[in-house]
């Protein structure tokens, strides 16, 4: 296949929907964590629940970068953007996102903060050159797809001396996050979730490749299948999942071949090696503190790093407990289960990340009318 319409193929959907009924056994069930938020919003957009058997059943995972952004870390770049010097550039997704006390950089920004949406991170360089009084901040978050751009802009600013611009790097990593969940007592002893493989993210795989997963295969017997983002992606790799399941086979298999390979991008990783360090921790929404699981710029690129230069503190804030963002991203809840869902809650008035970003479930949910079947189906 060579055009993307090619992958949205209804009748080749409905071929493989009747190839995933028959190779799914009727004695037995499949529970498969979609990691991204991307694949979260094609399995919504193209109805791939509604064509799959009802033995088999998609849990959403928490790969949606602005999602698992904590509170603490919100509450931090407003106070940074509050600073009269600072002018923070952060993508648009971001912007709402609830922080402690009803604050948001939205708000914060209709309060005076200098807050610029950006594309990029070259733009901020853009604005710290035309700038150079103004201490520019780029608000750097994502998973390893959008990791080696800040990279890029950090080793751009050092090249040409930019005194003014700085990151506050929130990147986190991937393969944590799914060692995160797998070790969960939600997965483990409590078995409130039950996961028998996973959807691997796309994007993420272009940079890192497919061995960075095989721990999963190798050390929880989970297979795994990197996926693209188009309906028939998904739903291939889900007909591979269940052939791995019934063939009591656990391994990193790669649907996405036309983009992935297993070593990934090498000179993207080596952008990012020369760049950032591990965190010892860093703290999700939802998965709490994760071990080794974020990004720091390495001493030598220091002067580049905002919470070196503005001394940024980000104690945790709680969310709203009425919000069940956590336990969604964990994959214990459904949108439709929080209280808050399309009533309190929707993407003009989000109360929770999940319903704020592109990539969020709540979001993915209630645009697509998902809830709708869900309700339905337990009335
Ligand atoms: S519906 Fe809103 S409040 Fe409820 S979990 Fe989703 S984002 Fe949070």
């Amino acid at each position: 296949m060579k055009y993307a319409d090619e992958y949205r193929d209804g009748r080749l959907a409905r071929t493989l929907a009747a190839r995933i009924a028959r190779k799914a056994a009727p004695d037995a069930t499949y529970h498969f964590m979609e990691f991204c938020g991307g694949h979260t919003h094609a399995i919504s957009r193209y109805g791939i629940e509604d064509l799959l058997p009802g033995n088999v059943e998609l849990i959403h995972g928490p790969g949606c970068p602005v999602c698992v952004l904590p509170m603490g870390r919100i509450d931090a770049a407003i106070r940074l953007a509050e600073r009269r010097d600072v002018t923070l550039c952060c993508y648009g997704d971001l912007i709402r996102v609830p922080g402690s006390h009803g604050m948001s950089l939205l708000r914060a920004k209709a309060a005076g903060a200098d807050i610029r949406l950006v594309y990029s991170s070259l733009d901020a360089i853009r604005i710290a050159e035309r700038e150079p009084r103004r201490e520019v901040v780029f608000f750097a978050i994502g998973f390893e797809t959008t990791t080696p751009a800040t990279a890029f802009a950090i080793g751009l600013a050092a090249r040409k001396g930019l005194a003014n611009f700085s990151v506050f790097c929130n990147h986190v990593l991937t393969p944590a996050a799914i060692q995160s969940i797998l070790t969960s007592p939600e997965a483990g002893e409590c078995g409130r979730v039950r996961i028998d493989g996973f959807v691997g993210p796309a994007h993420v795989s272009t940079i890192i490749g497919t061995e960075p997963y095989e721990f999963c295969a190798r050390d929880f017997n989970k297979p795994i299948v990197i996926a693209g983002f188009e309906p028939l992606d998904v739903m291939q790799a889900i007909a591979m999942l269940i052939d791995q399941v019934n063939e009591g086979r656990c391994e990193v298999e790669n649907q996405y071949g036309r983009a992935v390979r297993r070593q990934g991008n090498e000179r993207a990783t080596a952008d990012i090696a020369e760049i950032f360090e591990l965190r010892e921790s860093f703290e999700w929404r939802g998965l709490g503190c994760v071990p080794r699981s974020g990004l720091r710029l390495k001493a030598k690129y220091a002067t580049f790093d905002a919470e070196c230069r503005f001394g940024i503190e980000s104690p945790p804030a709680p969310d709203n407990p009425a919000c069940e963002c956590g336990a969604i991203l964990r994959g214990v809840k459904k949108p439709a289960e929080c209280k808050l869902f399309g009533t309190l809650c929707t993407p003009e008035t989000p109360m929770g990340s999940c319903m704020v970003s592109a990539e969020g479930a709540c979001a993915a949910h209630w645009t697509y009318g998902r809830f709708r079947s869900q309700a339905r189906a337990t009335s």
